[in-house]
């Protein structure tokens, strides 16, 4: 029996001996102790890296799905790892509670998205791990284990963003907020004014982020705050239209740059303004059907703009084939050991490459300009690093490796990609 098993964009795939899914804790315990390694969690499969790429065992918790126990009081709710955040953000609803933040979608599992420290948007609003209250985890001997943040915090900062390396979650408590509404705005304007303000426009809502269309010269920056107003209508999303329109330009002009460039300007000027006001659940996420890959890293907040100005030269020298919008998002720092927000105030920008085409020309080209800034790469993106560069960019890394080993001393979760990260010898 074939047991094939690709990412989302396709880019990364497997043919592991097994893929199963666990009904209980005992049963994963089980499997961990016993299944043909290395033994990979999967999610929801939206990584861009080989994080869940094994031969030997993919282990899916879709079982592990909804809510266990919450507190109405505090905003806490228990959810099971394996819940995707789009059935979580009804869950949550429901109990009148509210994610702070999201990222783009609301495909991927609770677990995943913790796993690789995934993120939105907003100076004072940190990635999903920064909710963590409690982990239970299943570990590298297949023991069930809790960890408290008020118990132990230092245990939670350590494994709170694990790659699936350092135990496989079975259940955790985030602290949410009480649900609200947002005031979501969209609006287009030159990148160099863009650039210019970039301190203060970000700063100046409760989340702000900006995708800069290439060879057009402009940004549409988004803005959401927020607001006790009548909730009104979220106009039909236009971002895959808008691709569309520009992977047609790219395909026909992207040799005549400046006929593409007036083009380009004449669709960015159709595109409407946006403003309407929506429950929290309504606003953040998007659908994403046109397949891509993905590099994003997380600089120092400040030198965003002068990294995304040399991206951006980049780009329309040496690539016209690229066609998809790069995104800038800012993070509020974290005390999480393997965070790319580790007590750093981040300005995170994103590119993307069609997932038809061979992204690594590309990719290789805007890493070093992204590394030279003392960027960290998003865990889930592609990029090039291992153990000894990773080493330097996490002043707390020894102490992480060392409770990974405690966690996991027969490494069944240390795959040879895992090995390259983590510097381990196999
Ligand atoms: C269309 C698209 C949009 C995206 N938008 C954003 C965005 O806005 N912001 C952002 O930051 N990222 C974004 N990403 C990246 C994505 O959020 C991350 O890669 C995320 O980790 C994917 O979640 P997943 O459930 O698919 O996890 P997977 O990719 O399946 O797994 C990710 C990691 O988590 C581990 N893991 C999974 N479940 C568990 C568990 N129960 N216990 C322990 N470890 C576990 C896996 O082993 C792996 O190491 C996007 C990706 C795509 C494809």
């Amino acid at each position: 029996m074939s047991n094939n098993w690709n990412n989302w964009s396709g880019h990364v795939t497997a043919n592991p001996r097994l893929i199963v899914s666990p009904a209980d804790a005992g049963e994963l315990g089980d499997l961990i102790r016993t299944a043909p390694g290395p033994v990979r969690v999967v999610g929801a499969g939206h990584s861009f890296t080989p994080l869940v790429k094994s031969e030997g065992t993919i282990l899916s918790l879709e079982k592990f799905e909804g809510l266990v126990s919450h507190d109405t009081g505090r905003h806490q709710a228990r959810v099971r790892a394996g819940t995707r955040l789009g059935p979580l953000m009804h869950i949550l609803q429901g109990l009148g509670q509210g994610l702070p933040n999201m990222g783009d979608i609301d495909r991927q599992a609770i677990g995943g998205a913790l796993g690789t420290a995934t993120h939105g948007s907003g100076p004072t609003l940190g990635a999903y791990h920064t909710q963590l209250e409690t982990v239970q985890i299943v570990d590298g001997l297949g023991k069930l284990r809790e960890f408290t943040k008020a118990g132990d915090q230092d245990m939670i900062h350590a494994i709170g963003v694990a790659l699936g390396a350092f135990g496989i979650l079975s259940e955790v408590t985030l602290n949410n907020i009480a649900t609200y509404r947002l005031r979501r705005r969209k609006w287009v304007l030159p990148i160099a004014d863009m650039l210019r303000d970039f301190e203060t426009m970000m700063a100046a809502h409760r989340s702000a982020e900006f995708y800069y269309i290439p060879f057009s010269g402009y940004a549409q920056f988004i803005a959401s705050d927020l607001s006790d107003a009548a909730p009104t209508t979220r106009p039909p999303e236009e971002d895959e239209a808008g691709l569309r329109t520009l992977r047609r330009l790219r395909t026909a002009l992207a040799w005549l740059p400046s006929l593409r460039r007036r083009l380009i300007l004449g669709a960015v000027a159709k595109l409407p303004a946006e403003d309407y006001v929506q429950d929290w659940l309504n606003v953040y996420a998007s659908d994403r059907q046109t397949k891509f890959n993905e590099m994003e890293y997380h600089l120092p907040y400040e030198e965003g703009p002068k990294v995304l100005a040399e991206i951006i030269a980049l780009t329309e020298r040496h690539f016209p084939e690229v066609y998809f919008p790069m995104e800038v998002r800012t993070v509020a720092p974290d005390e999480f050991w393997l965070s790319p927000f580790y007590k750093r105030p981040t300005c995170s920008i994103a590119i993307h490459h069609d997932a038809a085409s061979d992204p690594q020309p590309f990719m290789r080209a805007a890493e070093p300009i992204f590394r030279r800034y003392g960027g960290r790469p998003h865990w889930g993106k592609m990029h090039s690093l291992k153990a000894a560069d990773l080493k330097k960019l996490y002043p707390r890394w020894d102490d992480a490796m060392a409770v990974r080993r405690d966690i996991d001393p027969r490494n069944r979760f240390v795959s040879p990609y895992m090995a390259g990260l983590f510097g381990i010898e196999q």
